[in-house]
């Protein structure tokens, strides 16, 4: 098994190198914020929650992403047999804790997190443009700059977190998407 959490600022490229992650090393994708758009699309409970929390570039609270990836895994299992890439999840410190111990549960563990670093100003370029092609509604300036933040407030924690147990691996988020992955490759094949 390899269990692999893609981790970066929004716009930092975890849903273009969790493509080929899942290519290459045949992982199970599992994108919370995927998961909560197709929720908004089919109209559910959950997509009306999680809509409003999203255009406002906050956090879907941790109790119900928490339960959502728990449902996710258990629905998954036939599946998973190489492993998963995490791409969006955890967020926060209390959901990476869940994280933990939603995997030792069922017997395995997170291997590495791929931190993916990307300079501030070309997070922005690179979230305007993708709201140009995706039409996505959190994807404007207003709402980007507070994903930003909600990002440095609740999120960044969490590189020394997984820092402090040896797990995280920097990767250099600028150039070419097949440059970046051949960071990424590279820095896994040494796990
Ligand atoms: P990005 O990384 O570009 O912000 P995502 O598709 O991962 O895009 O997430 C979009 C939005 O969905 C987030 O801004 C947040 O509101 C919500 N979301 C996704 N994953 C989580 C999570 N693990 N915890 C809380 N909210 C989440």
């Amino acid at each position: 098994m390899l269990n692999i959490v893609i981790f970066g600022a929004p716009g930092s490229g975890k849903g273009t190198q969790s493509d080929k992650l899942i290519d290459h090393y045949k992982l199970f994708h599992i994108s919370t914020g995927d998961v909560l758009r197709d929720n908004i699309r089919r109209g559910t409970d959950l997509g009306k929650v999680a809509k409003g929390y999203i255009d406002q570039g906050q956090l879907v609270p941790d109790e119900l992403i928490i339960d959502i990836l728990a449902q996710v895994l258990d629905d998954n299992k036939e599946n998973i047999q190489e492993g998963v890439i995490f791409d969006g999840f955890p967020r926060t410190i209390p959901q990476a804790e869940a994280l933990e111990q939603l995997l030792a549960d069922r017997g395995t563990k997170i291997d590495a997190v791929v931190g993916l670093e990307v300079p501030e100003d070309e997070l922005i370029k690179r979230i305007l443009l993708r709201g140009q092609m995706s039409g996505r509604s959190d994807d404007n300036e207003d709402t980007a700059r507070k994903r930003l933040e909600t990002y440095h407030n609740q999120t960044s924690p969490l590189k020394a977190y997984y820092e402090e147990q040896g797990k995280y691996r920097a990767i250099n988020g600028l150039g070419s998407i097949d440059d970046i992955f051949d960071l990424i490759k590279e820095s896994l094949d040494s796990l």
